[in-house]
């Protein structure tokens, strides 16, 4: 990414303006969140757990349903699928969503103690089973 020449943002909570390396380019709602991101008052350094842990739990998604992960991984559509689900958990939209890819793959997105996040991958070998 290149270095753009620094700009100013507003918190979004307090108000309070920080200097946004590179901010040149972006705009006022991406400089509300960098300034936000950055400032050190209550409720930002409450968002910005909130807004680590989406990044973070989303990352967990990519690893477990992702083109990397093997024989699990999902088309990007599906993915994302799964990524809007935990928008859902984080934002508080929704307890839990389990996406069922098929009969024995699901990825369950679960809010937990303390609004944390847990995703899933579960497998199942029920098809042994079968009558
Ligand atoms: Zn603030």
């Amino acid at each position: 990414m290149a270095k753009g020449e620094s700009k100013t943002g507003n918190c979004r909570f307090c108000g309070q303006s920080s200097i946004i390396e590179g901010g040149a380019d972006m705009t006022a709602p991406q400089l509300e969140e960098a300034a936000t991101m950055q400032c050190t008052c209550e409720k930002a350094m409450a968002y910005q757990e909130t807004a680590n842990r989406r990044t973070v739990a989303k990352q967990r998604a990519e690893e477990l349903f992702g083109k990397d992960a093997g024989e699990y991984a999902q088309p990007d559509d599906t993915l994302a699928y799964i990524l809007a689900g935990i928008d859902q958990v984080c934002d508080k939209k929704a307890k839990q969503i389990i996406i069922t890819i098929k009969t024995s793959l699901r990825a369950r997105i679960m809010q937990m103690a303390k609004d944390k996040i847990k995703i899933v991958r579960e497998t199942s070998n029920t098809d042994e089973f079968t009558q």
